[in-house]
């Protein structure tokens, strides 16, 4: 499971706390990194703070926009160091570690780190199936980005000790017959769903509204396959096929 979780830093900006994230994701048994838009990568500082964990570093994914990050992720969890504006699904790491833990073997999960400074936006929060939250003292809160990812993948290396014993259910109780849909089907499927809600004028672009937040929400939460999102395509395209014949 740990292989196939991936850390996703979004346009950090200081490159030690880089370094500090690859020593913690190998610390914790992690070996994938991606960089989207890094400040300043490569650079000493990083490579400094990563100690022994440079192998990380030259293998690193670096792209440009999150789109490439999670294009081939089944499973997409945002960090959140503080709540938002409309509610998502909210979890602690150890809650996270349960999710992903009993995941079909293949599943590939992306966690996203936000910007030191004003973490991660609405649209990237609106891209995951779930949120995560350190429940950090109130008083101080402010947590360095490295001391998170070492939070949030302890947990996942202690889920997975356990996953390993004998009688551990996988997720949903049963085995699942069809692979999960991953980012870029699920991108393509929300743009065809806002695409064809204008078309039949449900969605009024001038005033959206939350209803695509919503309806990403909504649709995450089922985490659908690949044949689901399929179907729903297929019911999308009848439904503009039939508005413009009766217009
Ligand atoms: N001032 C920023 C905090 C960013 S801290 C804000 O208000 O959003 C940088 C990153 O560290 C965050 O984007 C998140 O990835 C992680 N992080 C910090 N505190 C966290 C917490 N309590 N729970 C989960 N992630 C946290």
């Amino acid at each position: 499971m740990l292989n196939n979780v991936r850390i996703v830093l979004v346009n950090t900006t200081h490159p030690g706390n880089i370094g500090g994230v690859a020593r913690a994701m190998k610390n914790m048994g992690l070996s994938e990194l991606c960089l989207v838009a890094p400040k300043k990568f490569p650079h000493e500082d990083a490579l400094a703070r990563a100690a022994g964990a440079g192998d990380l570093l030259d293998g690193a994914l670096v792209v440009d926009s999150l789109d490439d990050a999670l294009a081939d992720c089944h499973l997409v969890v945002g960090t959140s160091a503080r709540s938002r504006s409309i509610p998502w699904p909210l979890v602690n790491p150890r809650e996270l570690a349960a999710i992903v833990a009993p995941l079909p073997v293949e599943t590939k999960v992306a966690i996203l780190f936000g910007r030191e400074d004003r973490g991660l936006t609405n649209d990237e929060l609106q891209r995951c199936h779930h949120h995560v939250h350190i429940p950090v003292n109130e008083e101080f809160s402010s947590l360095n980005l490295a001391a998170a990812v070492q939070v949030i993948t302890y947990e996942l290396r202690m889920a997975e000790l356990l996953q390993a014993e004998p009688g551990a259910k996988p997720q949903w109780g049963t085995e699942w017959d069809v692979e999960l849909a991953d980012g870029r089907e699920l991108e393509l499927m929300f743009d065809h769903l806002e695409q064809v809600l204008t078309e039949v004028e449900f969605l009024d672009p001038q005033k959206p509204r939350n209803l695509m937040p919503r309806l990403r929400r909504l649709l995450l939460r089922a985490v659908p396959d690949k044949i689901e999102v399929n179907v729903l395509r297929g019911m999308l395209s009848a439904m503009s096929k039939s508005a413009k014949k009766d217009s």
